[in-house]
């Protein structure tokens, strides 16, 4: 039987709009001009110049935040596409996931909101995100930001948590208290299953970890490699592991198609009103792959991501990022002109906060030659 779950697709007649209205399009829905617009940001493009777990520098081949965007889109694409979920509004959530993260991965995003912290304020890079596409790009003359629909919107603010009520006064819009649709449940978790396959596979490819050790730290793994080895006995070890790769991403993709209708029908949801109702996100894994999803978590951060050269340059880049920040709150003279004008409005840290993390790695580092070393 075909698992779909036509009847709990958000349909996209049904959005509530956007802030601004504007005319239809003769031949793209809102969830399609939603996608182009997010395609077609500055927040977008700099995803190029982000580290997703490994710095540029080390190898051509790392992810970084634009190509992992890629693979979740696709991913979460493939699972719309099977459970005839919308797949215009699932890839326009998929694209827009991460263009609220800051420079330099995690080790950023938890250094800027140490930093707030000192202010009473936090940064979160799904607020962040709202605000880039409400405010800060500006290509429109007649509203500020990229105007998506509300949806897509509330995806934002909702795809990786819940909301609760009383959370920021510019969230109770986006419907806190209730689930968002069926499509935005997704992203999440095809972000979990794009970046763990991912960092294995990056972490391998820079000789972090061995197949032996993998094997002996993951059942799910182990299983898969000793089949790839039954198939392919003289194959380079790289390419047997690319082959178990591959097998490990269906192993996922299938668990969440699965998992995600199970819970659907188990749960007795008829339309997308009733997925919004629901106590519980109905999108999840189902048995295999949440069992193979923590034994990679497991490893990936015993293998990966706290090894010496990985936390090495963690910390090298919390430092600089630090200094950037405290360095602008000195000399707010320094701030560029847009930047500067907005502290009438608004305290001198939420507007460096947001300066340093609209920056791709490459331009903070210029940043941090251009004001912080050169006058040290
Ligand atoms: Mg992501």
């Amino acid at each position: 039987m075909r698992p779909s779950l036509a009847n709990l697709r958000f349909p996209v007649e049904r959005s509530r709009g956007r802030r601004y209205p504007e005319p239809p399009h003769p031949y793209r829905n809102e969830f399609q001009r939603d996608r182009d617009r997010i395609v077609h940001s500055r927040a977008f493009r700099r995803l190029e110049d982000k580290t997703q777990v490994f710095g540029a520098g080390m190898s051509d081949h790392f992810r970084n935040r634009l190509t992992h965007t890629i693979e979740v889109s696709q991913i979460a694409r493939t699972v719309a596409a099977v459970l005839e979920l919308d797949e215009d509004f699932t890839e326009a959530l998929a694209l827009a996931h991460d263009i609220g993260h800051p420079p330099f991965a995690h080790a950023g995003e938890e250094e800027l909101d140490r930093l707030m912290q000192a202010f009473g304020d936090r940064f979160e890079h799904n607020l962040h995100a709202l605000r880039i596409v409400e405010t800060f790009e500006q290509r429109y003359a007649r509203f500020p930001g990229l105007n998506l629909t509300f949806e897509v919107r509330e995806g934002i603010v909702k795809h990786s948590r819940d909301l609760e009520p009383g959370t920021a006064p510019e969230l109770e819009e986006y419907l806190p208290g209730l689930r968002p649709p069926l499509e935005a449940q997704l992203i999440d978790l095809a972000d979990e299953i794009a970046y763990n396959t991912a960092d294995l596979d990056d972490g391998f490819a820079a000789g972090l970890f061995t197949l032996e050790q993998l094997a002996a730290a993951s059942p799910g793994c182990a299983r898969v490699l000793e089949e790839t080895e039954m198939q392919f006995p003289g194959a380079p070890e790289r390419i047997r592991f690319h082959e178990a790769l591959r097998r490990w991403i269906d192993l996922l993709v299938s668990g969440l198609i699965e998992g995600t209708f199970t819970s659907a029908m188990e749960a007795g949801v008829r339309d997308p009103d009733e997925v919004r109702a629901h106590p519980q996100r109905l999108a999840g894994f189902n048995v295999a792959a949440l069992a193979l999803t923590r034994e990679l978590k497991q490893f990936l951060h015993r293998h990966v991501y706290f090894t010496a050269s990985v936390m090495e340059e963690r910390r090298r880049s919390r430092a600089m990022l630090a200094a950037v920040f405290h360095h602008f709150l000195d000399h707010p003279e320094d701030l560029p002109e847009p930047h500067r004008e907005r502290m009438a409005q608004q305290p001198p840290h939420r507007v460096v906060c947001d300066y340093i993390a609209g920056m791709t790695d490459g331009f903070l580092r210029r940043t941090y030659q251009r004001l912080v070393a050169a006058g040290a």
